[in-house]
């Protein structure tokens, strides 16, 4: 029977093309060599560049990692109070802040920041993220050990307007850009607070010569929920460097995502059960993500009918024959699969029903599936985070990608999967249901325009040719990389 004769998938590259080391045992951490099987090919290979730059990180983080001999001496100085200026060991510690797909979006700058300066990225793991994400780096750890010596982030102290943080310290007069630290008395470290909310001085933070006075400090504390990657592309002292890694501007998200987050045994249980109940039997699997943003919501039945709209403009999805009685649909074809991810059933059981109760123009079926409807967004509850980066991971493994303008969940579930989506619009003024983003990369949303040469704003997405602004229409200030 020829029908069961397919053709034979090349293996897939478990290591994504050296991406990953091999140095992990394979079951502490399924996720990590498993998901090349479940991702459709990328044509977007990393730079040797970055393989080594990935390699002498990860030796880094060995000597450097929570109670080697030379984290104890960093802990030393930050216990001293003081500032020393650079040791063998600076770090950069993640702090959390919004939803997983915003927190994820800072991570990952944050390791790019972290790269870039040799710094070690250690994280400030929150309860509801305990437990969800594999360690990236072998032979250590990257979760800030129970017995550092600050043991509480959610204060004032490290929030915007602290007396720590670097924007206050500017505006106070007891920093400035391209001060030498080190003979200055100052705090034995600084805080960078870089969330939508971050003022004019903590902004300073993307200048060129503000890079120089961090190097002071071997403990930075870096609070965002932004994508600010594009930003570090527009600081001069960092050209080369990421020339030579990202030779593909648009690939950023899609290594580094790729190389940090791995799901653990009890997330992956969740992508694999539901990818193997509901997707893996499709010809063709389609993930549309819908968020309705509490702060801007859209009506339902607006919303419903831009996401329609779109699929069928676009020709995702086939169209429906109305008026002519349903009739069979050709037997044998494997299903076309639709993966519906949102806090809400309605836009799935509409969908649902729309090829229930009518056949498809092109004679395919539709299976329309939902794995979670959690209704309200619930950050605090580690089993709501759980769904949501599973559900993540799930729509990475799409062929076509449908997401929701604007939405830091999307943005994961397009970079891990290297696909550009098409994204729904807001109904607002908009003569399109959806757009076609130009690269797979996040929008930062919240990007300083000030340029600190000039002394005043400019349009950041003019300066380089690989930085422009987001295609999420209402967001024309946001930038990203192409
Ligand atoms: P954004 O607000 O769309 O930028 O994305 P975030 O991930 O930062 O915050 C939204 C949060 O709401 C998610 O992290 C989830 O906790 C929840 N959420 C939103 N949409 C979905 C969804 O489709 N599925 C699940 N399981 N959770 C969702």
């Amino acid at each position: 029977n020829c029908s069961l004769a397919s053709p034979i998938e090349p293996a897939k590259d478990k290591l994504l093309g050296g991406l990953l080391s091999p140095a992990f045992d394979e079951p502490s951490c399924l996720s990590r060599y498993q998901s090349a099987q479940f991702w459709k090919s990328s044509n977007h290979t990393p730079s040797p560049y970055l393989l080594q730059k990935l390699r002498s990180y990860e030796a880094l983080h060995q000597r450097c990692g929570p109670h080697t001999d030379l984290y104890n001496k960093s802990i030393d100085q930050l216990r001293s109070n003081r500032s020393t200026g650079p040791l063998e060991c600076n770090y950069v510690v993640w702090l959390q802040s919004g939803g997983l797909g915003n927190r994820l979006m800072s991570l990952i700058s944050t390791f790019l920041y972290a790269i870039l300066n040799n710094r070690v990225l250690l994280l400030s793991v929150p309860d509801d993220l305990h437990d969800m994400f594999c360690e990236p780096f072998p032979g250590t750890s990257w979760a800030l050990p129970s017995d550092f010596p600050i043991k509480k982030f959610e204060t004032r102290d490290f929030y915007g307007g602290s007396p720590q943080s670097y924007g206050n310290l500017l505006k106070n007069k007891m920093l400035s850009n391209g001060m030498d630290a080190t003979h200055a008395s100052l705090p034995a470290y600084l805080y960078l607070h870089l969330t939508h909310d971050a003022d004019d001085s903590d902004k300073m933070f993307y200048c060129e010569d503000a890079q120089p006075l961090f190097q002071s400090f071997p403990w930075l504390f870096l609070r965002s929920n932004q994508y600010f990657a594009p930003s570090l592309f527009l600081v001069s002292q960092y050209n080369d460097e990421l020339q030579k890694l990202f030779p593909e501007k648009e690939a950023v998200f899609h290594h580094l995502g790729r190389y940090l987050l791995h799901p653990t045994n009890s997330v992956w249980g969740y992508v694999t059960r539901y990818y193997e109940a509901y997707l893996a039997n499709a010809k063709e699997r389609v993930g549309i993500q819908v968020r309705n943003f509490p702060n801007a919501p859209v009506k339902f039945e607006l919303m419903l009918d831009q996401v329609i709209n779109c699929t069928l403009k676009e020709k995702i999805l086939p169209d429906i024959k109305v008026e002519v009685p349903a009739n069979l649909t050709t037997s044998g074809v494997k299903p076309k699969a639709v993966l519906v991810t949102s806090l809400q059933t309605g836009y799935f059981e509409k969908l649902r029903n729309m090829y229930y109760e009518h056949s498809s123009t092109t004679g395919d079926a539709i299976g329309v599936y939902q794995p979670s409807h959690e209704e309200l967004q619930r950050t605090e509850n580690q089993n709501h985070n759980t769904k949501a980066l599973a559900e993540m991971y799930l729509l990475s493994f799409s062929d076509v990608l449908v997401t929701t303008a604007f939405s830091t969940f999307g943005y994961v579930a397009q970079g891990l999967g290297g696909l550009r989506p098409w994204m729904v619009l807001r109904p607002d003024n908009q003569n399109s249901p959806c757009r076609r983003a130009l690269s797979m990369e996040p929008c930062f949303h919240f990007a300083p325009a000030y340029d600190c040469k000039a002394g005043r704003n400019i349009d950041k997405g003019t300066v380089v040719p690989h930085v422009k602004h987001c295609e999420d229409l209402d967001f024309r200030w946001g930038l990203k990389l192409f």
